[in-house]
């Protein structure tokens, strides 16, 4: 019922009959009051009441949330300037929003397309008040390997900007909305029904917006607006964190009125490797070695994320839990260089011997006769 795409032509204050800076609790009284007096059940059959309960159930649902209604605020701010130059009986009125520039350098579809967002972008003239475009939160989520180099995303956008047809007037090419003749433009009517005092609520004609679309654009049916998406092209820096917000600005919502675009918010989720870490520009990864390559030395080969394996030497009497470091095989860093590539090792103890592998440990055993390497244990508690 509340669909935002019909805020603007809706006062939701009026509605309830408060003002604009009214409290949670002035609003949530006025609902009360209004949904009780017109509730369909003390008036059955009157549709009047039925309409009217419906309205003020749309209005509170949007007033009662404080987000809504700083979106609503938002967007009647912006549909206030439009009528501000539209009320009043002609365009370029001082104080009618567009103060200080002349009337004649607008058309109708610059008015309507700077409202409505995209139309009359570049070059055209614009209303000197505007709305920054929204900022827009996203998320994407990217493989180890491209986080690591960095990468090119295809994020695809989609929202409502002015209909391409029509620049958002919501009228057929080579025909323009006329002055709605009900409310003559200000899409405010007052009501019969008022009781003690007149209600002022939007036009029934125009549905408060001031204009009548006679032969409705085909594209969008008179609503002036579309859905649109792009598809941004947006770079990932190499070095990317797992849950880190990439801002890229001028990337969110079409600014209007001149006033500039809105940012990208990018929430970057990073699948884990499953052998790979990452150490700030360095990446890690933990090798199995055998008692004897850690006894004895050896030349191990380990995988790197990009490129080929690299030969690392393992000398001898190396402890399990070593790292060390093969150069420039890690991330790329910010200034092109490269993070190395820590390597630890972790000496494997066989559980599955075959006999001859059993006979050798089992000589091993023999030589190292009654010494333990636990020996030197004892001696430092026999000492103190
Ligand atoms: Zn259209
Ligand atoms: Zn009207």
């Amino acid at each position: 019922m509340s669909n935002p795409s019909d805020w603007a032509s809706k006062d939701f204050y009026k509605t309830l009959g408060v003002s604009k800076d009214a409290s949670t609790d002035e609003i949530k009284k006025a609902y009360r009051r209004l949904a009780r007096e017109n509730h369909p059940d003390s008036n059955p059959g009157n549709k009047a009441a039925e309409e009217r309960f419906k309205e003020v159930s749309e209005a509170y649902a949007v007033l009662s949330s404080a987000e809504k209604r700083k979106q609503y605020d938002e967007q009647r701010t912006l549909f206030g300037q439009f009528k501000g130059g539209f009320g009043g009986g002609g365009f370029g009125q001082p104080g009618g929003g567009y103060g200080g520039q002349n009337a004649t350098d607008f058309d109708l579809s610059d008015l309507l397309g700077g409202i409505f967002g995209g139309g009359g972008r570049g070059g055209r003239r614009r209303p000197p008040q505007g709305r920054r475009g929204d900022d827009i939160e996203t998320e994407a989520t990217i493989t180890f390997q491209q986080a690591v180099e960095g990468a090119t995303l295809p994020l695809r956008m989609t929202s409502d900007e002015a209909c391409p047809t029509c620049h958002g007037t919501g009228a057929k090419p080579g025909t323009v909305p006329k002055v709605c003749t009900k409310c003559q433009g200000s899409g405010m009517q007052t009501s019969a029904s008022g009781g003690v005092f007149a209600m002022t609520e939007p036009c029934s004609q125009c549905r408060g917006r001031g204009l009548v679309v006679e032969h409705e654009c085909a594209t969008c049916r008179g609503t002036g607006r579309a859905p649109s998406s792009r598809t941004l092209q947006v770079r990932v820096p190499a070095g990317v964190k797992d849950g880190q917000k990439i801002r890229l600005k001028g990337k969110g919502g079409r600014g209007e009125g001149g006033a500039p675009d809105g940012d990208l918010f990018l929430l970057v989720h990073v699948e884990p490797h499953p052998m790979f870490g990452r150490k700030g520009d360095h990446l890690t990864i933990t090798v199995p070695v055998a008692f004897d390559e850690a006894a004895l030395g050896a030349q191990i080969s380990v995988p790197t994320l990009d490129g080929p394996p690299v030969r690392l030497k393992v000398p001898a009497g190396t402890p399990s839990g070593r790292t060390f470091r093969a150069k420039g095989q890690g991330a790329t860093t910010k200034a092109g260089t490269r993070g190395d590539l820590l390597v630890t090792v972790e000496v494997q103890v066989p559980t599955d011997l075959d006999d001859a592998q059993r006979a050798a440990v089992e000589a091993l055993r023999q030589a190292r006769g009654a010494a333990t390497p636990r020996d030197g244990l004892f001696e430092e508690v026999g000492s103190a």
